[in-house]
């Protein structure tokens, strides 16, 4: 068993100074706010005279210039296709985890089921969800430096409590690419907690429910806090439910009852009823009823009609925290506190439910718009050192993980993770029949592995041979609390398995790591780019890959022109690839995709029907 020595613990970062400044970030689906900690004191940062949330809406106008929050809101209506709203709901997902939701969205997601994870096509670029989140953390960070008057390199952001792995790295390369450096993705609920001050008192020990209702996602969890300590007991909830939902049910209560028409073209309008959708939901929270004419209909709802609406949705939320109770193994009187969070636990109905649920009265003292963001900005004030006595877990100082095809870097256990801790991740093979997989684990903040530093390799032997594609190799972390990694690799279909120890002996120095810390700064940009072109290559020669199998199996049953145009395109592909313009490739494809498709349906009718006769 190789051993390498490394110190994942004594290479901490340095403490802080404490005039350094350090944000908060809600980076929401449907609103993201910036706040910071004046003297200990929370307050969130004003976007215009009238708000400090910035909504999560992006609008490209055709000349390239960008504009992000209330003014890009205006233009859901007007330019639907330039107006990316919910990006949050894309982080970390592939296509087909959409497919559903495409309806609902006005603008154009990149339809190509090879790829892994989505892209959104404005005009003709491509912008991936990272992309899309860093101009939203972008205009966040301009308005802290236009406030106050000094640049701000640091933030702590905040992530629903449900977000997985990718897309929590999501979230962090984002902050990277609008130039802040992310020194933790905190969840949601405990930053709410914070703000509420629970957790910083240290005599006090409370049992926590947190109640997240925004408007893309849906969140309870509960807390135990003692000495100073979170603990999280249990989470539940959904990340596709929330307010958003609630306006979707009123459009569909409008078109139902008055018999609109929404067929192709009218995206616009579509468009149009949401946005008076929203404005009927928030209207209903004080009043019992709305009314207001659209495209000539005079649209009306009550209160009771939406309540009807939204009732099963509720029972949805109000089921996830009697399961984070029973996960928690806890009952509804062991329940100190219950904190509503997100813009929709505005609605009464909502708060009546959660009070009846829990047999107590909801704690909404702090606006629930601004609560995360709030707790985002004492955290970030903990870790710039200006709260003492408050315990911070230890943390891996960079990030880990392994690298996988076109030297790329793949973070499996992401830098300033508690220790100890556990991450996996499932990757396959790339060429048929193949029997050994070099697994090499690097430790850095940067794209390519090439900058990263390396701390071992290591092969996993004997895959017993299948297609590129069908093994399912299990590569896990873990790493104890002394700071020790093991790396482990295992091929799930054959139990296939090897593993090796890194351990922590001599620290990799202070100076070094924030060389590195720096670099991937430095380089972000660049290095994304890289990565995007790195990634299309890679889509690109998977799909010369298919051409050619398609070529081969199928010739017998294509014409000499489709033969010809198909060849062309396979050609076409091979010289994009060796290029370098990544939006070009990524046309390419969804240009194969849409003629390949029709040929290999007409194929395969071919093949039945031949089968078919000489079955006789
Ligand atoms: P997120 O965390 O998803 O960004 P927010 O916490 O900002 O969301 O909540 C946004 C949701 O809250 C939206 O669906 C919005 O319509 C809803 N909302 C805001 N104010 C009200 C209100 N007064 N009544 C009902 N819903 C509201
Ligand atoms: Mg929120």
């Amino acid at each position: 068993m190789a051993k390498i020595p490394i110190s994942l613990k004594e290479g901490k970062i340095a403490e802080p100074k404490n005039d350094e400044l350090i944000i908060g970030i809600d980076l929401g689906t449907t609103n993201s706010l910036v706040a910071f900690a004046n003297d200990n004191v929370p307050k969130v940062i004003k976007h215009n005279e009238k708000s400090a949330l910035v909504p999560s809406i992006i609008y490209f106008d055709p000349e390239g210039q960008i504009i992000v929050g209330a003014d890009a809101k205006e233009k859901l209506v007007s330019e639907p296709s330039r107006t990316i709203y919910s990006a949050k709901r894309l982080m970390g997902k592939s296509y087909n985890d959409l497919s559903a939701v495409q309806e609902l969205l006005a603008y154009n997601i990149v339809d190509t089921n090879e790829e892994e994870l989505v892209r959104v096509k404005v005009g003709d670029t491509y912008y991936s969800p990272i992309d899309l989140s860093a101009k939203i953390l972008g205009e966040l960070k301009r308005t802290v430096e236009k406030e106050l008057d000094r640049e701000v390199k640091k933030a702590v952001i905040t992530v629903p409590a449900y977000f997985n792995d990718a897309q929590r790295q999501a979230t962090r390369d984002a902050g990277k690419v609008a130039g802040l450096e992310v020194l933790r993705i905190v969840n949601e609920p405990t930053a709410a907690s914070l703000a509420y001050g629970i957790g910083l008192d240290a005599d006090a020990e409370r049992i926590i429910a947190v109640y997240d209702l925004g408007g893309g996602t849906f969140d309870v969890s509960i807390l135990h806090l003692q000495a100073g300590v979170f603990e999280v007991l249990s989470t539940n909830g959904d990340t596709f439910l929330g307010g958003d939902d609630f306006d979707r049910a009123i459009v569909d209560f409008w078109i139902d009852t008055f018999k609109l028409d929404i067929k192709d073209g009218n995206k616009s309008f579509i468009q149009e009823l949401r946005v008076s959708a929203e404005e009927a939901k928030k209207a209903l929270s004080t009043k019992n009823e709305f009314e207001k004419e659209v495209n000539g209909v005079d649209l009306r709802i009550t209160k009771q009609e939406f309540e009807l609406l939204i009732q099963p949705m509720i029972s949805k939320t109000i089921n996830s925290c009697e399961q984070a109770l029973k996960d928690a193994e806890l009952t509804t009187t062991k329940i100190d506190e219950i904190i509503m969070v997100g813009g929709s636990t505005r609605v009464p109905l909502v708060k009546e439910s959660v009070s009846k649920f829990f047999g107590k009265a909801v704690n909404d003292s702090i606006n629930p718009d601004e609560v995360v963001a709030l707790g985002a900005a004492i955290q970030a004030d903990i870790l710039a050192g200006n709260q003492k006595g408050i315990l911070l877990l230890d943390i891996t100082p960079l990030s880990l993980g392994i690298e996988t095809m076109g030297g790329l870097m793949d973070t499996i256990v992401p830098r300033n993770t508690k220790i100890p801790s556990k991450g996996n991740r499932q990757y396959t093979t790339s060429v048929d029949g193949q029997k050994n997989l070099k697994i090499t684990v690097y430790q850095g903040e940067r794209d390519l592995v090439e900058h990263n530093r390396k701390l071992a390799e290591f092969i996993l032997k004997d895959i017993p041979p299948m297609p590129a594609g069908l093994p399912k190799i299990d590569i896990s972390f873990i790493i104890d609390a002394d700071g020790v990694l093991r790396v482990k690799a295992k091929e799930l279909r054959s139990e296939t398995e090897t593993s090796l120890e890194i351990k922590s002996q001599y620290g990799i120095s202070e100076e070094e790591m924030a060389t590195m810390l720096m670099d991937s700064i430095k380089n972000a940009k660049s290095d994304m780019h890289a990565r995007g072109l790195l990634e299309a290559r890679n889509e690109g020669n998977s799909m010369i890959k298919s051409l050619e199998k398609f070529l081969r199996d199928n010739r017998e049953f294509l014409s000499s022109e489709q033969t010809d145009m198909v060849e062309n395109l396979h050609q076409q592909l091979i010289n994009l690839v060796a290029g370098d313009d990544k939006n070009k490739i990524l046309d390419k494809i969804s240009e194969i995709n849409k003629v390949t498709e029709p040929l290999a349906n007409e194929a395969l009718t071919r093949i039945v029907s031949k089968e078919l006769i000489s079955d006789k």
